[in-house]
């Protein structure tokens, strides 16, 4: 998880540079929605007049920020991300980042990318071949703009789901200060008559920019941790299984997402769970908030058909720790509303990120049908669905398994899992999955020191049988193959025309 300052140090600016830059900041569209507002959100009573004030404030920092960082640059020939923070001394090297990210979507600055072709030597079958890979370089420069240059203005995410790009997340109906945007697992509205055009749900969403660059870059900052261009940073790997017969009889592989669960619960870290369990339409999974240990064995299990999880997460506003489960583009969504738009999250009650890997999901129409046209079986019949070895895989009631081979199951999958490049929840606290371990055992990426510990504590307290992923077969190598395979196959994100930028200013 990504660490930025909210509470910015302004004290090394010159009195007069800080007044111009608070003077642009204030202008912004997204600080002036925010605040001219004020009486309709308290009304919706997402955000206490108290919270409402500590994200006007952080937004307010933010952007001062950025106007600080933007004169800083201008007149600068393009750089890499890590030159701009050699320049850049007056904040953290982690929001300057961050800020570059954010000035490149509001119209500032260009994103420039050379891509050189290297030959790399690769096993493939058994055999040493030279092949051709490319490397892509990301460097900024700030543009030369018009003086009647008008700061981009953010869609409201109708724009990510008009565009088909949509992940079905629900982080957005989560932030949104007006409760304007209903989302769920197929579907998203957004109530234009309540909408107050502040952006934010566009800032935390996913799919509208990418946090790629951005969090790679950090995430190299941190010495602590190995890097990998395929599964991203990290302080280990695992090979781990759950010791419990109880979460034997319900696991989806290792059983370690439950194991972990409940070390949690029990040990009060956390006050409730974030998961989804099946809801009356079985197979349908249902986002839930689990409180009580009893109810957590009900999430166990994959649900391939996917859910919005996050959309529920400003319901767990009266907890103060709670842990979340969900696939990549989840945790994805978490990391962006973090940084952006101002380094404050939302719900600074979420303590745990436990990530799950992901290659795809399926609508719950497409789960349905898969069985029906591809299995011939009865979908009331099916105890656990899985994908291994290159097949998908379904248990019956009766004992037997049924198998086909994934290629013949893409077309059921979602389309909009095409523009997902993350395989292993890179911004998760501890990500679990299967690749890359034997059946019945879990594949576990730590990815900063809260993960570890609470891994290694879970181990202490009997819960998991842990080796290293070194040494089981087959291993990281494969895991990392197949995350890189799904980074080169995804598709770039374009965004449908968006309307004229300067609507809002007129
Ligand atoms: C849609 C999907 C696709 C996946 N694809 C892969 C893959 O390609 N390769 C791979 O190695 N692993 C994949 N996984 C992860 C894998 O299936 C297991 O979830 C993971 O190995 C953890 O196993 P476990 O035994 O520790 O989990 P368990 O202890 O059984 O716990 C499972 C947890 O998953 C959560 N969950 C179940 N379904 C969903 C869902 N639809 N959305 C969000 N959370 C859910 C539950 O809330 C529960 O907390 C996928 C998971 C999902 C949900
Ligand atoms: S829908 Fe988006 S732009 Fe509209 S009020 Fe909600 S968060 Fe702001
Ligand atoms: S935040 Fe999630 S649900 Fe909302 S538009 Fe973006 S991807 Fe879709
Ligand atoms: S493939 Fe990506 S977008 Fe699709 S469900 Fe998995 S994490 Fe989300």
């Amino acid at each position: 998880m990504v660490q930025i300052s909210n509470n910015v140090n302004f004290n090394g600016i010159s009195p007069k540079n800080l007044m111009d830059a608070t003077y642009k900041a204030v202008e912004n569209f997204q600080i002036r929605a925010f605040f001219e507002a004020k009486d309709e959100i308290l009304k919706t009573g997402k955000y206490s007049e108290k919270e409402f004030y500590e994200i006007l404030d952080a937004l307010i920092d933010a952007e001062t920020e950025r106007k600080l960082v933007l004169e800083l640059l201008k007149g600068k020939e393009p750089l890499f991300l890590e030159e701009i923070a050699k320049i850049v001394k007056d904040f953290p090297v982690e929001n300057v980042i961050r800020d570059v990210i954010y000035l490149k979507e509001q119209g500032y600055i260009e994103e420039l990318i050379d891509i050189k072709t290297k030959t790399v030597i690769k096993k493939i079958k058994g055999e040493e071949k030279e092949v051709e890979e490319k490397e892509y370089f990301y460097r900024y420069q700030v543009k030369d703009l018009p003086d009647d240059f008008i700061e981009h203005f953010f869609e409201p995410v109708s724009i990510v789901f008009d565009s088909e790009v949509c992940c079905q997340c629900g982080w957005c109906s989560s932030i949104c200060p007006v409760n304007a945007i209903t989302a769920t697992a197929d579907t998203l509205e957004i109530d234009d008559k309540i909408c107050i055009k502040c952006g934010l749900c566009y800032s935390v969403c996913p799919r509208s920019f990418s946090i790629e660059q951005a969090g790679k870059n950090i995430n190299k900052l941190d010495k602590s941790l190995k890097f990998s261009e395929q599964i991203n940073g990290y302080i280990n790997t695992y090979s781990a299984s759950t010791t419990k017969n109880d979460i034997k009889k319900v696991r989806q592989d290792g059983g370690i997402v439950t194991s972990l669960l409940e070390y949690l619960l029990k040990n009060k870290l956390v006050d409730v769970i974030v998961a989804v369990q099946h809801s009356k339409e079985l197979w349908k999974p249902e986002p839930v908030i689990i409180e009580d240990i009893k109810d957590l064995y009900k999430t166990s299990g994959t649900k391939y058909a996917n859910a919005s999880t996050l959309s529920i997460i400003d319901e767990t506003k009266k907890y103060e720790n709670i842990a979340v489960v969900g696939v990549p583009c989840m945790m994805n969504a978490l990391e962006k509303g973090t940084l952006f738009p101002s380094g404050l999250p939302f719900f600074t009650n979420i303590k745990y990120r436990i990530g799950l890997f992901c290659m795809e999901s399926f609508p719950y129409e497409g789960v349905l049908n898969l069985i029906n046209e591809k299995f011939q079986s009865d979908f009331n019949k099916v105890t656990k669905m899985d994908i291994s070895g290159g097949k998908f895989i379904i248990y019956l009631d009766s004992g037997e398994d049924l198998n086909v081979p994934l290629n013949e199951v893409k077309s059921y999958a979602r389309h909009n899992c095409h523009y997902c490049e993350d395989l292993t929840s890179d911004y998760a606290d501890i990500s679990v999955g299967s690749i890359g371990s034997p059946s019945g055992w879990s594949t576990v990426i730590t990815r900063n020191k809260k993960g570890e510990t609470l891994y290694k504590e879970a181990i202490n307290a009997g819960l998991i049988e842990s080796k290293s992923l070194e040494d089981v077969k087959p291993g990281q190598s494969l895991l990392e193959r197949i995350a890189g395979t799904k980074r080169k196959n995804c598709k770039p994100i374009e965004l449908k025309e968006e309307k004229e930028r300067s609507d809002y200013h007129n």
